[in-house]
């Protein structure tokens, strides 16, 4: 059966994407301006489908760093004037405010003192609901499986092809909010399409590249510790210099590394390789014992050796180091595991030191969109106005979430960029 296309409802507001930054951005419009209409169009099933995979189903809504003073470390953007602007009219405390204001009540994570902010419920399951409850309260039209396909504008109206159980339909609004959010994930709706409606109406793309994911490495520390998980300080060293450094968790995989740690230095990797970068060399220096020196760690072996000449080298670390860690660094530094500690020199000691405190994992590519959490690159931030998220270039149009070039480090950076640039968004149009 072919394609119809009919002529439907006029709204004041259409907010395309319905995930954490186009919900608030509807939620805000409304209570900032009820006499409008607003209609939320979302291609997939449900809103908020990023929001429940978050925080590992756990909704790691924001980040108390985000409230010390050297918070814009933590995040990437063309145009840093955005953030200052957006955060410093919705920031950590009205985040929080905003989530209490729904009664969802919240907690900080004590693990690596990395300032997560969890709801106390620790279900991303019943935060969508309540958010989606308001939305109910304050009257917000939502379309769900309604794909938004092409976007014009004239005669002061944005006109959305919306492509609904098979039939075109065009609607109409004086104002746009575009929160599509990126291209990770494209399963969960955000599939990139965002990113050509917006360049059609005039923008620019960074070009957008997966952040937040495992990387790929031929070292066969990985393949051979594929499933530990372990606690490390870790740096990484592009060309020779340190980009970001950090304590967190490391999770050796069949075909590299990955974890949190590994996902907060995966956009700087990213940039470099999938933009074209050829020649870069990189590494993550990894040391296995962050609370211990290379002094007291040399004094503790030496300690160990004496006293019991006759134990394995592998044994002799098994006080400090995971089983499986110690057997493979043994043998990554040329040492066989089982070779009695009265048996070796000096120079393996150091060797053994030297694998322990900085093992350096070449890493040669990463993981695609379907293993990483958000994307580095996206609308240029500087044609959009820092103090109103209204677009420099297209008169109505807010744009507001991931679908900014706009990236934050794991830990709830990202969210609470969402839940900000969303609020504003629906506050500020006029
Ligand atoms: C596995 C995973 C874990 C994460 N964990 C965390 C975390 O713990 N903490 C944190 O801060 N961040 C986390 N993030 C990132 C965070 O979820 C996102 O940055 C955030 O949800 C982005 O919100 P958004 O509203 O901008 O975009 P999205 O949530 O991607 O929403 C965009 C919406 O737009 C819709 N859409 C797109 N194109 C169209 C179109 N053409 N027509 C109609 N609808 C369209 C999509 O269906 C989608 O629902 C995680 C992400 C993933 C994938």
């Amino acid at each position: 059966m072919g394609k119809s296309t009919e002529t439907e409802n006029y709204y004041d507001v259409i907010i395309l994407g319905g995930g954490a930054a186009g919900i608030t951005a509807a939620i805000s419009t409304k209570r900032h301006h009820p006499q409008l209409s607003v209609l939320i169009v979302d291609q997939t099933f449900a809103l908020g489908r990023k929001i429940l995979v978050s925080g590992a189903g756990r909704c790691n809504i924001t980040n108390g760093n985000l409230a010390k003073d050297d918070w814009r470390k933590r995040y990437y953007c063309d145009t840093p004037q955005l953030l200052d602007s957006v955060f410093a009219q919705f920031g950590y405390n009205e985040i929080i405010a905003y989530f209490e204001d729904l009664g969802i009540k919240l907690y900080e994570e004590q693990k690596n003192n990395n300032g997560k902010i969890f709801p106390i419920t620790d279900s991303a399951k019943n935060v969508v609901a309540l958010l989606i409850d308001e939305l109910q309260r304050l009257g917000v039209v939502i379309s769900i499986e309604s794909s938004c396909t092409k976007v014009t504008k004239s005669n002061s109206l944005f006109q959305l092809q919306i492509n609904k159980e098979n039939r075109h339909r065009l609607f109409t609004s004086k104002y746009l909010i575009c929160a599509t959010g990126g291209k990770t994930y494209p399963a969960l709706g955000s599939d990139g399409s965002g990113y050509d409606l917006i360049k059609d109406l005039g923008h620019a793309i960074l070009s957008p590249v997966p952040a937040a994911g495992p990387l790929i490495s031929k070292d066969r520390i990985c393949h051979e510790l594929q499933g530990v998980k372990t606690n490390v300080s870790a740096s990484l060293i592009i060309d020779g210099k340190i980009q970001k450094s950090g304590i967190d968790d490391l999770l050796f995989t069949q075909y590299g590394v990955s974890g949190s740690l590994i996902f907060n230095f995966s956009r700087h990797v990213s940039t470099k390789f999938n933009r074209g970068e050829s020649g870069t060399k990189i590494f993550v220096v990894v040391d296995f014992l962050p609370t211990i020196t290379r002094l007291e760690l040399s004094k503790y072996l030496q300690k160990q050796w004496d006293k019991r000449p006759g134990q394995t080298v592998v044994n002799s670390l098994l006080g400090i180091l995971n089983a499986k860690i110690a057997s493979v660094l043994c043998r990554q530094g040329g040492i066989n595991p089982v070779k009695q500690v009265k048996d070796i020199n000096q120079d393996v000691q150091k060797a053994i030191i030297e694998k322990i405190k900085a093992y350096k994992i070449e890493i040669v590519g990463t993981k695609g969109w379907n293993e990483s959490e958000f994307t580095a690159g996206g609308v240029r931030a500087a044609e959009i106005n820092p103090k109103t998220l209204a677009s420099y270039l297209v008169q109505g149009l807010y744009l507001c979430g991931e679908v900014i070039n706009v990236d934050g480090d794991v830990g709830g950076f990202n969210l609470s960029w969402a839940w900000a640039s969303g609020y504003l968004a629906g506050k500020l149009i006029e």
